[in-house]
């Protein structure tokens, strides 16, 4: 027997009620359950009893034996005084509360169901399926699964703008700062997301603004700060660089962070080059004057537009100082511009829309969302496989939270799934 599960049933009341009584014969009656506490404390809240006809309102509290309540140390610990049932598979122990009165103890061992408890093992003791519920998963009605996905995805921006508000506590609340240092990160793709926001930390958004339409002394600015200026190079533009940095870093009073060998080139395709990268970023940070205003009001076409420029005429021809290409280097590529609106973009917008209490920002990034191809990945493929296939990166973005922190972690009782499987009869 396992906690998750008599949390399960104890939040859906799936026991038998007849003659229910504690365990020194008083009889019980459940008005409410409670709500499920998910910070320190007792598990469930406000819950409301009635013991041989005295009501009761408060906490209860969910063991597997009864024992393991001073295993835990409740009986210490004076947040279990309101606790008012201790619910437990089995009794084996009368235990109190840290102000030494007896707590009231509903024994669930011949209550529940086994067929319920046939179908919790069937569904989590499933070793080598693509996911736990794999067998079960298609007798799912797909109201459930899509509810499902819509909830996970919510969910996983909200997680994402979680990290956001760290991110602008560290920038003392400037959006601007935060915009430009999270977006850094994301052109650094996986491989080069540290050094990208490194070099964004190091060298401050509103000095980078100062310079407008000047796209030499941007471009000086980061690839200087990149540490790509510190050896030279038989190649007048990087030698032009070079004196323009030199002079910038003295200006500014500027504390260079990086070298070039913290950046990867191994096993990247010559487009994914973090010196091409940097390029296209310089790009994108000509002639902006905002990057978060920007992110708050423009159509995901118009961000296009813009986070699609092409680099300046010299990274048009070259994926890194003194390295040529045959063909033509444009701006960052579809897939890149998605990865941006799903991992900064939208996440930004949910982050403010909390902090401003304005719901039609959380909306807006739903919908840009939704308005993105799915995303093509490992477990993408997972559900794909399993008839399940997303149809906007709003899905894939659900089904990888729901993969990941679900499924992965058998944490199929607090997944409507999970939940609608073991109600099926
Ligand atoms: S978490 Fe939900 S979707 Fe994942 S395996 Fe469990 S029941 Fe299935």
């Amino acid at each position: 027997m396992q906690e998750a599960f008599l949390h399960f049933v104890w939040q859906h009341q799936y026991f038998d009620k007849k003659g229910l009584a504690t365990t020194e014969g008083l009889q019980l009656t459940v008005k409410r359950p409670g709500y499920i506490n998910t910070d320190a404390g007792p598990d469930f809240k406000e819950g409301q009893l009635t013991i041989e006809g005295i009501d009761w309102n408060g906490s209860v509290e969910i063991h597997v034996k009864s024992s393991d309540w001073e295993q835990h140390q409740h009986q210490t610990d004076d947040a279990y005084n309101n606790v008012i049932l201790h619910v437990v598979w089995e009794h084996n122990k009368e235990v109190k509360r840290a102000d030494g009165t007896v707590i009231p103890v509903l024994e669930l061992k011949n209550r529940i169901e086994l067929t319920l408890i046939e179908r919790y093992r069937k569904l989590i003791n499933t070793p080598g399926l693509s996911i736990p519920c794999e067998g079960q998963f298609s007798q799912v009605n797909d109201v459930i699964k899509i509810a499902t996905l819509d909830s996970m995805a919510t969910e996983r921006l909200h997680d994402k703008s979680v990290f956001i508000e760290e991110v602008l506590k560290r920038n003392k609340g400037d959006w601007e700062e935060t915009a430009y240092q999270l977006m850094a990160k994301n052109f650094g793709l996986k491989v080069n997301a540290e050094p990208f926001q490194l070099l964004a930390e190091s060298l401050p958004f509103k000095i980078v603004k100062k310079h407008g339409s000047k796209k030499d002394e941007i471009e000086a600015l980061l690839f200087g700060m990149s540490g790509f200026l510190d050896d030279p190079v038989d190649d007048d533009y990087h030698q032009s660089l070079i004196t323009t940095y030199q002079y910038l870093k003295h200006k500014y009073n500027l504390e260079q962070k990086l070298n070039k060998f913290r950046w990867k080139f191994l096993r990247l395709r010559p487009a994914n080059f973090p010196s091409l990268r940097i390029a296209q970023f310089s790009s994108i940070l000509t002639d902006s004057q905002s990057i978060f205003e920007r992110f708050l009001t423009e159509d995901a076409k118009t961000l296009a537009q813009w986070l699609r420029r092409e680099p300046s005429t010299y990274w048009q021809s070259h994926y890194n100082f003194n390295s040529t290409s045959a063909s033509k280097i444009k701006g960052i590529g579809a897939s890149t511009f998605d990865n941006i609106i799903i991992n900064t973009v939208a996440p930004l917008l949910v982050a403010y829309g909390k902090q401003i209490d304005n719901q039609d920002y959380i909306d807006r990034a739903i919908t840009l969302l939704q308005d993105l191809k799915a995303e093509k990945n490992r477990i993408t493929r997972i559900w794909e496989y399993l008839d399940f296939k997303p149809t906007s990166a709003l899905d894939s973005q659900g089904q990888i939270q729901l993969y990941n922190n679900y499924c992965l972690r058998k944490n199929c009782l607090r997944c409507s799934i999970g939940t609608s499987i073991l109600q099926h009869r």
